[in-house]
């Protein structure tokens, strides 16, 4: 059965320092926890500084973003191997703000999400809609057309490695969360996409994280949800006493305590 899995996007923000400062913290909190999965997301340039900070607990660490050539005449880009060199677990692709500020396609997250699995990383791939779009009652195409395009070219083992994170755009940093409810019904529209694609067993072991304005005060309601199998968070995952009580509301919602 899928685990729960709470991660943290970090986006552009910390220095070295506080990046030791937050994971020593999280260490102490949370570094022993099994009953769910961990991981924090910080810059690429403190990636290392996290590894070790990390190091003899539990907390994984993802990168935000890689790209999918191995080497070569890529100036200023990050390759899966790289990545795999300083102790990354995860990989974060297609996050909304690489796809609406960045301008990336469903057809280079594909590569990015392809490369990464090849190069031995676990991935997390972002979807979701804008807000326009939902008020157009698009959600569930616009979702759907991000999902074939990233994962149905896998075959079903490659799924093992892949985790899934709904952000409804218009709900990332704005404060505003998709309700517990319509969080639930696009991720159940999400495993049902996975049951036709990889069949039963893949669908029902994918963890699909929620992320979009995730706080410890909503945690608990969202990840009661039985399709929200987790989080993604953004500003709450820069403070250690906001994430470890987003991590243990999870646990609590998951019935783990
Ligand atoms: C994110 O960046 O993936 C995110 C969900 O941000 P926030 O939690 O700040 O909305």
């Amino acid at each position: 059965m899928r685990r729960a899995f709470v991660a943290g996007n970090w986006k552009m923000n910390l220095s070295l320092a506080e990046t030791r400062a937050l994971v020593e913290g999280l260490k102490a909190e949370v570094g022993d926890e099994t009953r769910i999965d961990i991981a924090v997301g910080p810059p690429f340039v403190y990636i290392s500084e996290a590894v070790n900070a990390a190091a003899g607990s539990v907390i994984k660490v993802a990168a935000q973003d890689v790209y999918f050539e191995e080497k070569g005449a890529f100036t200023g880009e990050i390759s899966p191997g790289m990545l795999g060199d300083v102790g990354c677990t995860y990989a974060i692709v297609g996050h909304s703000e690489r796809r609406h500020v960045l301008g990336e396609t469903d057809a280079l997250i594909a590569k990015k999400l392809k490369a990464t699995l090849d190069g031995g990383l676990k991935v997390i791939l972002c979807v979701g809609e804008l807000l326009e779009e939902r008020e157009a009652g698009r959600t569930a195409e616009v979702v759907k057309t991000q999902i074939v395009a990233g994962l149905f070219d896998l075959s079903a083992e490659a799924m093992a490695n892949v985790v899934i994170a709904y952000e409804p755009v218009w709900a990332i940093g704005t404060g505003v969360t998709a309700s517990p409810e319509d969080a639930n019904e696009v991720h159940g529209m999400i495993r049902a996409l996975l049951v036709e694609k990889f069949g039963d067993a893949v669908a029902a072991a994918t963890t699909i994280q929620y992320g979009g304005s995730v706080k410890p005060e909503n945690a608990e309601t969202l990840m009661g949800q039985p399709e929200v199998d987790g989080a993604l968070v953004g500003g709450a995952s820069l403070k250690v006493d906001a994430f470890v009580a987003i991590i243990r509301n999870t646990i609590k919602a998951k019935g783990l305590d």
